[in-house]
């Protein structure tokens, strides 16, 4: 596996747009033969009072938040979530819970439990534990855990200005511990904290020197929230995350490259340019652990649209949002009428 200097990545990230689109593209088209974007499900099972102090977190007890807290979800309401997860199209479900780390007991049987049921439902399954240890690992796995999330966040030194309940090493350590379980990395980070370019370029090296790729790396962008130390931040501009995406894309050509939190802030068009970019994975569903993600039927409409522009009119003909003196239709009409004109004059 080539790994890039520093130097090289931010190369590829400040080269003009076009030939930075063009590049990931191309390596987009090499190792994903159809154009499939995978929808993920997110769910959080466990809400509020973690003992981390994330700056960008509503869910940390540092902070004073309005977030009803809750504990952990029983069986029946994950259920039922997945379910309507798989019945709008999700392919992946993903469970995160607000701790440090996994306690041994009921949080782990309930959780080991929670993946049989994603797994009974054919559906991918995915958890954000916090910290866990190899036995823990193991014992997922058996379960039948398909995936695990544990974002790096930015570059190991911005990680010490955004976190300081743990350390950056100690994700690396995860992040080993579940690969060596057998279960896929999910990691990436996050954009719009106050970081810098070279911040950035720093935690593509670290996610992109990981031997192999993570299977899926989300890239959000900061959801500034009020009570948060973060909360005065200003929403990213789209074009820095669609340079970020489009880098990823190229030195991880096989990993999933997810648009994750902040999309809702972002034009239908800045969406469909990160697809465009590189990315092919989105998270799916009205929200996204505690903040708000875009509506399903939106979700539907954008894929639909990148796909093909027949399923994007069939979608709206089903949905009746097209407006009756839409261009397309203007032009459907305009074929029928020259159609039937033309079957006129042949009869005549
Ligand atoms: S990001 Fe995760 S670990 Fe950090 S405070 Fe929020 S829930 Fe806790």
């Amino acid at each position: 596996m080539k790994k890039h200097s520093i130097n090289k990545i931010n190369k590829i990230l400040s080269q003009p747009l076009n030939e930075l689109l063009f590049k990931a593209q191309k390596k987009h088209k090499e190792n994903f033969k159809n154009n499939d974007v995978q929808l993920a499900s997110l769910i959080s099972i466990k809400t509020g009072s973690c003992p981390e102090d994330c700056k960008y977190c509503p869910q940390s007890a540092h902070y004073n938040v309005d977030l009803k807290k809750e504990k952990l979800i029983d069986l029946i309401s994950l259920e039922k979530a997945a379910i309507t997860a798989k019945k709008n199209g999700a392919t992946r479900f993903c469970m995160g819970a607000a701790w440090k780390k996994l306690n041994d007991g009921n949080d782990l049987d309930t959780v080991i439990k929670m993946i049989k049921t994603v797994k009974s439902l054919d559906l991918e399954a995915c958890v954000t534990l916090g910290t866990i240890n190899k036995n823990q690992a193991f014992k997922l796995k058996k379960a039948g855990l398909d995936a695990y999330n544990h974002n790096i966040d930015s570059s190991p030194s911005f990680y010490k200005k955004i976190i300081t309940t743990r350390k950056f090493e100690e994700r690396l350590t995860t992040i080993e511990t579940v690969r060596k379980a057998g279960i896929s990395v999910c990691s990436g980070g996050i954009l719009g904290m106050g970081e810098t370019w070279k911040d950035r370029v720093e935690m593509l090296k670290v996610l992109s020197d990981m031997n192999p790729h993570p299977e899926s790396v989300p890239i959000n962008a900061l959801v500034p929230i009020s009570g948060t130390p973060l909360e005065h931040r200003e929403v990213i501009d789209p074009i820095d995350i669609i340079r970020v995406i489009a880098t990823a894309r190229i030195l991880m050509p096989k990993s999933r490259i997810r648009l994750s939190a902040g999309r809702k802030y972002f034009s239908k068009e800045t969406q469909l340019l990160c697809l465009l970019s590189g990315a092919n994975s989105i998270f799916y569903g009205e929200n996204l652990l505690t903040t708000e993600n875009n509506s399903m039927t939106e979700d539907k409409k954008l894929i639909s649209m990148f796909n093909n522009i027949d399923s994007a009119i069939s979608f709206d003909i089903e949905n009746k949002v097209i407006p009756k003196n839409n261009k397309l239709n203007i032009q459907k009409r305009k074929r029928k009428k020259f159609q039937s004109d033309k079957k006129i004059r042949a009869s005549q």
